[in-house]
């Protein structure tokens, strides 16, 4: 919108009439200090991934105005969080909680009620609290990044002693990251499995420690994750029940040494086969990380050129063009390109990699790229810092291939088997033809499951690609869940829908959601139909998408 335009904002969030909702502002600028609170009156910027936006999705397949946040709120504790929560309460006010808002792909920092003011807790938020060298954990707060946590090792001199996973992209938030139950390419990449204790604010204003954090005087918040009784950590990922304000993580200690590899497989086909062979390699860890195998088509994007560059027609790249172009690269003339690490000692990593070698090589072509001959700027090197642990942003380049690029992600999780890899692949293929996009499929690959992440890339400023991205990641979703496979997170936008396939007994698993969202949030204020929640006022009303 035109500045003078916004200037005439805020959206105010529907069922409140506008002065009442400035009037309840100004009570919490009161409470909080008029510095601590932002209405979003100006014109929404984008920004890049280092200067985000915390007022909308900067990356967003639907109008800016769609999903935008009516205020921006800056907590400084624990104790800020619940006023804020109190105060939604009062006023009936839906707030939306973000660590640090750069949740690309899959809704960036906006709420998913129009009008919702954003609770930013990373901005003051954004302590370490404690790193612990023995026993490998540490304590921070939302606002504490990738890149942030990093840093502190480094600082204390501990890089050597142990390592942080990093996401692809180091400027998220740790605990933002965990809760979306993320993940990174160390083995110690599931972030989720490997937390140790929440602290949450609950959604009418109680605070709760869970774990062995419940014990006064414990030593053990980020040793054993449990406690005693019903494990509550898991209704507080993916879900709307509550506001972590401080979470343990566990850290891995330095392996030894490390060596990252690479194979590439001629033909689009080899994947099942390849499938076959990674799997009992995976589980019984001689493959260790989170490895990506990844398609010739995002590898090439990856050098960070947009698609002009190579075709100047319209519909999908042609396959024999991307072959013509990564033959060009040290990629060659390949389909599909794994990326991994071996940890440990050398002759620990040898036995590990002559066993891979072997393995791989069973596939008719496949070829290790030998890492010495590639130049310092190749994608490879990004995969391999990140599979150390050290936080990049190399992996933004493939977001160029559009101009105006921005992108957003289907994600459906199989098991680690031939047969799956190649029966997604072939739907991923089919739907992104029909509707004549780019298809980037890359499986990581986890201990017993895999997510195919397929990456939709887009120019936001087109309203007709958008359109066809978003057809295209309905029927995506919708056809893969009748086979069976479903999405392990999601976009703001699809979550109404992603929710819907996880149907099984006629919804039992929503109805109890729902049951546990009116015990928690019985004014509905914390996070309206995030993750297809909504809470009882919503629930029946047109809000589902
Ligand atoms: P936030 O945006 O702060 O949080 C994410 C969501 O969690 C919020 O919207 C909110 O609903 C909820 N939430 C956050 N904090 C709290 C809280 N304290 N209490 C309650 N709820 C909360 N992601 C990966 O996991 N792995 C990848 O390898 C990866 N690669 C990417 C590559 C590219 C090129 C791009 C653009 C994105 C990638 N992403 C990846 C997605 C995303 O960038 C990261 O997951 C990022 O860490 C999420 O943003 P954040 O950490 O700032 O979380």
């Amino acid at each position: 919108k035109p500045q003078n335009e916004r200037q005439k904002l805020p959206v105010v969030p529907q069922g409140i009439e506008r002065d009442e909702f400035l009037k309840a502002l100004a009570e919490l600028k009161s409470q909080l200090g008029d510095e601590h609170i932002e209405i979003n009156d100006k014109p929404l910027r984008d920004g890049w991934y280092m200067e985000h936006p915390n007022t909308h999705d900067s990356m967003t397949i639907l109008d800016e105005e769609e999903f935008v946040a009516s205020a921006i709120v800056y907590p400084g504790s624990t104790e800020e969080v619940q006023q804020i929560v109190h105060w939604a309460n009062k006023h009936r006010v839906p707030i939306f909680p973000i660590s640090m808002g750069r949740n690309l792909g899959y809704g960036g920092a906006a709420p998913r009620v129009r009008g919702s003011v954003t609770v930013d807790l990373g901005k003051r938020m954004n302590k370490i609290l404690d790193i612990n060298p023995e026993d490998y954990t540490c304590l921070v707060e939302p606002g504490v990044s990738f890149y942030a946590l990093y840093e502190a090792l480094k600082e204390k001199g501990l890089e050597e002693h142990m390592w942080i996973d990093t996401p692809d992209l180091g400027g998220g938030s740790v605990i933002g990251n965990t809760v979306d139950r993320g993940v990174g390419y160390t083995p110690y990449g599931d972030h989720w499995a490997m937390h140790s204790g929440l602290e949450v604010v609950l959604p009418m204003g109680e605070v709760i420690r869970t774990g062995m954090g419940a014990l006064p005087g414990n030593n053990t918040w980020q040793a054993f994750p449990y406690g005693f009784g019903p494990y509550s950590d898991g209704i507080f990922s993916q879900s709307n029940y509550g506001i972590v304000t401080k979470m343990g993580m566990t850290l891995m200690p330095n392996p030894g040494g490390y060596e990252a590899f690479m194979y590439t497989f001629a033909k689009d086909e080899d994947l099942e086969q390849l499938m076959e062979i990674i799997r009992p390699l995976r589980i019984s860890n001689i493959l260790e990380n989170v490895a990506q195998v990844r398609h010739v088509t995002q590898s090439l994007a990856a050098i960070g050129q947009p698609r002009t560059r190579f075709y100047s027609g319209t519909g999908p790249v042609p396959q024999e063009v991307i072959h013509a172009a990564a033959a060009q690269t040290p990629l060659g003339d390949h389909s599909w390109a794994y990326y991994g690490m071996a940890y440990g000692p050398s002759h620990i990593r040898a036995h590990k990699l002559a066993l891979i070698d072997q393995e791989f090589k069973r596939i008719p072509g496949a070829r290790r790229i030998d890492p010495a001959t590639l130049p310092e700027d190749e994608y490879f090197w990004a995969r391999e810092r990140v599979a150390r642990g050290v936080p990049d942003i190399h992996e933004l380049r493939w977001v160029n291939w559009a101009p105006n690029g921005a992108h957003i992600a289907f994600s459906p999780v199989s098991p680690i088997r031939g047969r799956d890899a190649m029966k997604l692949f072939a739907l991923g293929k089919r739907i992104h033809e029909q509707y004549g996009i780019d298809f980037f499929p890359a499986f990581c690959v986890g201990l017993r499951e895999m997510h195919l992440i397929v990456e939709i890339v887009f120019d936001r400023a087109d309203a007709e690609q958008k359109a066809r991205a978003l057809g295209c990641l309905r029927d995506l979703v919708d056809q893969a869940a009748r086979e069976g496979y479903g999405e392990y997170r999601t976009h703001l936008v699809l979550m109404d829908q992603v929710a819907g396939t996880y149907s099984w007994n006629d919804g039992a698993l929503m109805k109890f959601n729902e049951r546990l969202k009116d015990a928690l949030d019985p004014n509905g204020i914390l996070a309206p139909g995030r993750c297809g929640i909504w809470p009882k006022r919503y629930r029946g009303r047109g809000w589902e998408m």
